[in-house]
């Protein structure tokens, strides 16, 4: 049987409770531990999917075809586990799941109300992602904060879980934050006490209190919050802020967090091996010479919209012992301001996915760009639209080639829905999702990238490349790496007379690991370093 830990979240959020979260997974992977996750989101949506970036960040999609909360991704990350539509659980699904068995007479008689029947619904998705993983320990993180009027249900299934399964097989940590007060240079723990009251007013007493902070924590304070909180000293865990997320796990298990969670749900462990999570941390901090890429979006006010897609390029990067220099570039200004103004230091150009008509034209200009400079570019799904959209313009000598998603009547429609989603009515969960076979090319980029010639990729769009204009764009240089099995679909492009532009329809970023980068990404830094921009050329020995 599994054995579970909870994680709440006390005082504010986005104090990185789910890298936590990975953080915790990892120490007990290191000590060869199975371990699953489950992200718990207490908003009504049933899904991510149909929220904006700027609501929710990136929204991560899982193999099996599931748009989850941005967390999954660093589960992925940390603990380099594939994982399903069951580790992402909203209050959406659930009701929306005892609404149906309501209408469907499973209750017949009965009322039907957030405890029992809410509630149970909600420990059967945990109890379903333990039987499915059959890992050893199942981490479960509640979004939000203790406090939040949505997150009530969600919490009293998890106080449940003590009896239900017995309470040497529970553990519940809290992750709180400490504030520092400048003018009297002190840290306060009054908010976290009362965060740990709010959790004991609806039965749960945490076993371990992680504290982050900007600050480093005195053992006085350490103290302060073992007395008020009634947890041991050795389960007060600090977590200052560090420079790279990677390092996380490292100081967790040096505050002693891993044995303490072995010791208090009895599990039979190794010795911790975190040897290859030094290494990392130790290359990621060395002074690397940084590699300048260009991201142009439209989401870039708020970095996490793109959250895997910049790790992706760090694990890149280091692979080549480089570091990057992210230039963050909204679209809409190319629209405005010259291309060479704003992508003059680019070595590389990388164009993300999104949605809607916002900025189009602007990544459209930094294509062109990058195609008259011989700039590596990548394009991930709407990138791919964007790369294609430019050189059929350029091949046609027309402006008026455009995606019917930003020009519903366009002449030269060279992406475009298929029919099977011309029929669609509702956009929720109903895109193209999850892994999708690919068959690449010999002797393309794309086939050179991965070394073999079947591969399986995410996806995440509605549109696709329109066959009709496939001939007239390949015959001026256009190359379909990489198709569906069955021919029918476009999955990877690049150009013949460039040095490295390749598009791919799918999102290649959720398949990156620190330690094993994409390969796709790996050889667009690879490109990308060894092009020399403004400013950047070795002088020359001068000579008498
Ligand atoms: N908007 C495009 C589509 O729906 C691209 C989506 C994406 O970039 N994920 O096909």
């Amino acid at each position: 049987m599994s054995k579970y830990i909870f994680v709440t979240g006390g005082v504010v959020s986005s104090v990185g409770k789910g890298i936590t979260v990975a953080s915790i997974a990892t120490t007990l992977k290191s000590r060869q531990i199975s371990v699953s996750v489950q992200k718990l989101d207490p908003y009504l949506n049933v899904d991510p999917g149909t929220m904006s970036p700027y609501q929710h960040g990136e929204v991560f999609v899982t193999q099996d075809g599931a748009e989850t909360d941005l967390d999954l991704g660093n589960y992925e990350r940390f603990i380099d586990i594939n994982l399903t539509t069951e580790s992402n659980v909203t209050s959406g699904q659930i009701y929306s799941a005892v609404i149906n068995k309501e209408r469907r007479g499973d209750f017949l008689g009965g009322t039907i109300q957030v405890v029992p029947h809410v509630t149970t619904e909600i420990k059967n998705r945990f109890k379903k992602l333990a039987e499915k993983s059959q890992a050893q320990v199942i981490i479960i993180e509640v979004g939000g904060t203790v406090g939040d009027i949505e997150g009530q249900p969600f919490l009293e299934a998890i106080r449940q879980m003590r009896n239900d399964v017995g309470r040497d097989n529970v553990l519940y940590i809290h992750v709180t934050f400490l504030p520092y007060l400048t003018s009297t240079q002190e840290l306060k723990t009054k908010p976290t006490q009362h965060s740990v009251n709010e959790l004991r007013r609806i039965g749960i007493q945490p076993d371990t209190i992680i504290c982050r902070s900007d600050y480093p924590i005195s053992e006085g304070i350490r103290d302060k919050i073992s007395l008020f909180c009634d947890v041991g000293q050795e389960a007060v865990i600090p977590l200052p802020t560090v420079d790279t997320i990677y390092e996380v796990p490292l100081i967790l298990e040096e505050e002693g967090l891993g044995q303490l969670v072995i010791n208090k749900l009895g599990l039979k462990a190794r010795k911790p091996d975190l040897s290859q999570w030094q290494e990392l941390v130790r290359r990621i901090k060395e002074p690397l010479e940084p590699v300048n890429i260009a991201l142009v979006g439209k989401y870039v006010e708020l970095k996490d919209a793109y959250f895997s897609v910049r790790e992706a390029l760090h694990h890149a990067a280091l692979y080549h012992n480089r570091d990057i220099n992210l230039l963050w570039v909204q679209s809409e200004d190319l629209e405005k301001d010259s291309s060479d103004t704003l992508l003059r230091s680019a070595q590389g150009i990388i164009v993300p996915g999104g949605f809607g008509l916002r900025g189009i034209e602007g990544m459209v200009r930094a294509a062109t760009y990058a195609r008259n400079n011989e700039i590596p570019y990548l394009g991930l799904c709407l990138g791919m639209h964007v790369m294609v959209i430019e050189f059929a313009r350029y091949v046609l000598g027309s402006n008026e080639p455009n995606s019917t998603e930003f020009n519903a009547s366009t002449p030269y429609p060279v992406i475009d829905l298929l029919p099977n989603q011309k029929n669609k009515k509702s956009k929720g969960g109903t895109m193209r999702l999850g892994n999708y076979p690919c068959q690449l090319i010999n002797g393309s980029h794309a086939a050179e990238a991965y070394g073999q010639s079947l591969i399986y990729e995410r996806h995440r769009h509605r549109f696709e490349f329109n066959n009709k204009f496939r001939a007239q764009l390949e015959e001026k240089g256009m190359v379909y790496s990489g198709l569906s099995p069955d021919g029918k679909l476009v999955e990877l492009c690049e150009l013949a007379n460039h040095p490295w532009m390749v598009s791919c329809q799918f999102h290649p970023e959720f398949g990156s690991r620190p330690n094993r980068p994409h390969p796709l990404f790996r050889d667009f830094i690879g490109a990308a370093k060894e092009v020399l921009r403004e400013g950047a050329q070795p002088s020359l020995p001068l000579t008498s």
